[in-house]
């Protein structure tokens, strides 16, 4: 009787260790804002394991093209991505040209990342045309930065030659790199205030290029994803007025090989504690429910589209 109630407890309990279900999320360097996002989404999401039976983790990745590629390949569940990476790549555009990933899908874009290019003050790049001539770390391949560089230059016909050193460093990287005097600026498309852009800020004097111009508007209007943005002022040391730019989100995604039961429960721990999940970084002060939904560049996972409806968002 005992050895019956023992081997039954054990069937149990095995059964519920397998019918659990680990989700990884890729984000970004660790000072950065994407890896932190993570924290947060898997921190609501772990609240409920016990009965959910699903468990989060983040990993700190390349950035947005590496997170798309490695949910292709199924090694990341979800994974933080540029809107304008996300459009491009799943529809097989610009330098993802007829490789369309069909299967990638949105679960929530969630604050706007900015073009942002940091560099020592004394370098005087005082318009992104300066930069010719400049050691400037575009980003490390699988970036976001990297990759809307290249549609930046296109529209400024900047050549990558022009540039004295095109570094090729993660983003974690940079700072360092600036300090040292191996670059004279970095960019970064992130969400504001970021620990990389205050780690340079004191230990270096640093200066904000703007984004402004023609060129870039007519960037804007071609791109259904870019818009216009300001980095506000007062975040970083030395940076006392805002700077405009052009921004993209940051959107979660995911794919069809994910059930919807892990993505219907992210979104619905997400939702059901916003205020707290607002709290857990600077870059959301602005966000809202709805806007989780403007700036999707995929259509929505179905798992994620049933929570939206059940909450009258969609
Ligand atoms: N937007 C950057 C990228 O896609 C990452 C920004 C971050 O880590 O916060 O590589």
């Amino acid at each position: 009787m005992k050895i019956l109630a023992s081997s039954t407890l054990i069937t149990v309990l095995s059964l519920s260790v397998f019918a659990a279900e680990f989700i990884t999320i890729g984000s970004g360097s660790v000072t950065g804002t994407y890896y932190p996002t993570g924290g947060a989404v898997c921190r609501l999401v772990n609240k409920y394991k016990k009965e959910t039976k699903i468990r989060c983790s983040v990993e700190s990745t390349g950035g947005s093209e590496y997170n798309i590629n490695t949910i292709k390949h199924g090694e990341l569940d979800f994974g933080i991505a540029q809107s304008d990476v996300v459009y491009n790549m799943s529809k097989g555009l610009k330098k993802y040209k007829n490789k369309p990933i069909k299967k990638l899908r949105s679960v929530m874009a969630i604050y706007p990342e900015l073009f942002t290019i940091v560099t020592r003050k004394e370098a005087g790049i005082k318009n992104i045309m300066d930069i010719k001539g400049k050691k400037i770390n575009i980003g490390n391949p699988g970036s976001g930065q990297a990759s809307t560089a290249e549609i930046l230059f296109t529209y400024l016909g900047i050549n990558k030659s022009d540039l004295d050193f095109v570094g090729v460093f993660k983003a974690g990287e940079s700072p360092d790199a600036l300090r040292d005097k191996l670059v004279d600026g970095y960019f970064y498309i992130v969400g504001h205030p970021t620990a990389n852009i205050k780690d340079a800020s004191s230990s270096v004097k640093i200066a904000i290029t703007p984004l402004i111009g023609p060129k870039i508007d007519e960037m804007i209007k071609d791109n259904p994803y870019f818009a216009k943005a300001n980095v506000p002022a007062g975040l970083y040391k030395g940076i006392d007025k805002e700077v405009p730019t052009f921004a993209v989100k940051a959107v979660l995604v995911t794919s069809t090989d994910v059930s919807d039961k892990a993505v219907y429960t992210l979104v619905k721990a997400i939702l059901e504690n916003f205020d707290e999940f607002k709290k857990l970084h600077p870059a959301y002060t602005n966000i809202t429910k709805k806007s989780l939904l403007d700036g999707l560049s995929t259509p929505l996972h179905e798992g994620a589209k049933k929570y939206y409806k059940e909450a009258g968002l969609l």
